[in-house]
């Protein structure tokens, strides 16, 4: 298959979209991201990549940290973790405090920011310290020393988080939060203002996509059976309340951030990242949806 040219194809496909949404504000810092960047990099099991545009520009993964997260904690905890927290796709925006409510602090799944809160407090509980481990685990997954949090980032986003405090206070109240609401909430954005580029994003899921070589560092195991599990909550959960139009789209266990990065992955296949700030109403990348929908059509290569 000629992957560079269906790279370059999709590019000019989705050119008709390039002006469409914007990137996201509410985080102060995140404002300041140029919204015409875009990038893409795809990488074969056997490690060949093949990339486009500013695939080497590093960005914030804001959410998709939430993954690298899941596989802590599944590590950490086992199945225990999921007293604390369901498996079931959300149906509303990643930050909803209504469900929440409702559900009487048991977070609908790991990959909105309820879930990620708890996940936070879990390696707080577990890690004495849990900022570094995290750090040095996921750049062993991207295979990159340089990768680091962006602490400007981290700092805007806690100073304008109040829906992300209320998320927390109420976590707290319903005694799913064990550590104090502030080093939560620093330990979450701390994770979410990691930087990365497509390739190293593209390598860092290598890890979703290769179960048959389990990924191990510092006692985190991914095993296939944790990855497989992994998988399924990304295909279930992946996009807030547009997961069911992304699997509709394009077929692949992913994660989006409202940084506009997207990473996916098709088993024992490939896995692809891909960024583009400007975001829809749900905060997922406009022209990155649509790249990965021309790309799983282009290719035959969805899991569907
Ligand atoms: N840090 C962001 C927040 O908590 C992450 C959201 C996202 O990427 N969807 O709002």
């Amino acid at each position: 298959m000629d992957y560079q040219s269906i790279l370059e194809n999709i590019f000019r496909e989705i050119q008709p979209y390039a002006r469409e949404g914007r990137q996201a504000d509410y985080i102060p810092a995140l404002a300041e991201v140029d919204p015409d960047r875009f990038g893409i990099c795809l990488r074969l099991m056997d490690g060949q990549i093949f990339e486009l545009g500013d695939s080497l520009t590093r960005f914030s993964i804001q959410s998709i940290s939430k993954v690298f997260a899941l596989s802590i904690a599944i590590s950490l905890e086992g199945d225990e973790i999921w007293r604390r927290m369901g498996k079931e796709p959300s149906g509303s925006a990643f930050n909803s405090l209504v469900q929440l409510e409702y559900e009487k602090g048991i977070p609908r799944n790991p990959l909105i920011n309820a879930g990620a809160l708890v996940m936070a407090d879990i390696m707080i509980s577990r890690l004495p310290n849990p900022e570094e481990f995290f750090i040095e685990f996921v750049r062993k997954l991207c295979d990159s020393p340089s990768v680091d949090y962006n602490r400007r980032v981290a700092d805007s986003e806690l100073s304008t988080g109040y829906l992300n405090a209320a998320i927390a206070n109420l976590l707290k109240y319903h005694h799913n939060i064990n550590n104090g609401i502030d080093e939560v909430l620093r330990l979450y954005t701390l994770m979410c203002s990691v930087e990365m580029n497509c390739r190293e994003l593209s390598q860092a899921f290598m890890c979703f996509a290769k179960s048959n070589e389990p990924f191990r560092h510092g006692g985190v195991e991914l095993t296939k059976s944790r990855v497989k599990r992994i998988n399924a909550i990304m295909q279930t959960c992946g996009f807030y309340d547009e997961t069911g139009e992304f699997s509709f789209l394009v077929g692949l266990p992913g994660k989006s951030g409202v940084g506009g990065g997207i990473a996916a992955i098709y088993p024992s296949l490939y896995s692809i990242a891909v960024w583009s700030p400007r975001l829809n109403a749900k905060g997922n990348s406009i022209m990155g949806m649509k790249a990965l929908e021309l790309f799983t059509t282009e290719t035959s290569e969805s899991i569907f």
